[in-house]
């Protein structure tokens, strides 16, 4: 498959691909009804949607960067099961057909840390020892959101894996910022909040022009509609507060969106026509 890219200013965008898996169609998409969400989603046998695992390079700039890293390769065999995990083509092909190698990449930028997103932040080593996955890198988080990780409870215990993080401070290698920092010019985290309290975007803006790496606010082409929201969001109506704003201003401001989640299209433009709103897909399987 021929990887695109979007440029954008001085940026080279790169969505890249770490396999695909499944969730619950009705978790995926909270109080909206089956009927519904399954014209957008199909849902297979076991009621589960497929869903992209798509981290973002960004080239060209002071850093080669990735933000998120997929789900990464210690999932176990019941995960692997109940998550129907297809790597056949992950991470490390991606990046090779970007022509990056991963000693290349300079800053891994997380949206927040949950398995579907930090699982590629870490690998076990030849004794089986948990290494940064990446040798050269300095990893960005929010501190608060890596609290909530080290700190899980009963809610998202499940989705906050330990060996994906903890090995990352233990290495010295982990940078956390406070607020809606820059990461490196033109690249700048924004707190969304909803999905999890800490969990932010990442807003992109060279040469007068704006892309948003939106990861769980809104994870898919199915989500741009306000309460469409996830029933795994632990503070849905935030999500639905930063949702209103962000998507008029993404409309009006032509933002290029990257769904870190669709089945198919990795970016694209939010369009709106006759009050009802649309993806103009821009990069697509
Ligand atoms: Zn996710």
């Amino acid at each position: 498959m021929i990887q695109r890219s979007a440029t954008l200013g001085d940026l080279e965008l790169t969505p890249l691909v770490d396999g695909y898996f499944r969730l619950d169609g009705g978790a995926m998409f909270g109080v909206v009804p089956k009927p519904l969400w399954e014209k957008r989603a199909p849902a297979d046998e076991r009621n589960r949607i497929r869903l992209g695992l798509r981290p973002l390079l960004i080239r060209g700039g002071a850093r080669t960067m990735i933000i998120d890293a997929g789900i990464g390769d210690k999932m176990d065999a019941r995960s692997v099961d109940i998550y129907a995990i297809d790597r056949a083509r992950h991470l490390d092909h991606s990046l090779a057909d970007a022509g990056v190698r991963i000693d290349a990449i300079d800053v891994v930028l997380a949206s927040h840390f949950h398995f579907d997103h930090a699982g590629g932040f870490t690998r076990r080593d030849g004794s089986g020892a948990l290494r940064p996955r990446f040798p050269n890198a300095r990893y960005v988080a929010r501190t608060a959101e890596w609290d909530d990780a080290t700190r899980p409870h009963e809610r998202n215990r499940a989705s906050y894996l330990s060996e994906n993080f903890l090995p990352l401070r233990d290495a010295g290698v982990l940078d956390l910022v406070a607020g809606d920092d820059e990461i490196m010019p033109g690249v700048r985290v924004v707190r969304s909040g909803g999905h999890t309290m800490h969990h932010q975007v990442v807003m992109i803006e060279s040469g007068g022009r704006t892309a948003v790496f939106a990861a769980d606010m809104i994870p898919t082409t199915a989500h741009i509609d306000e309460p469409w929201i996830m029933g795994y969001d632990l503070y849905p109506m935030d999500t639905l507060a930063f949702k209103r704003t962000f998507i008029r201003e993404a409309i009006d401001r032509e933002y290029l969106i990257f769904f870190e989640h669709d089945a198919t299209v990795a970016a694209g433009y939010i369009r709106e026509k006759d009050r009802r709103k649309f993806v103009e897909p821009v990069i697509s399987d």
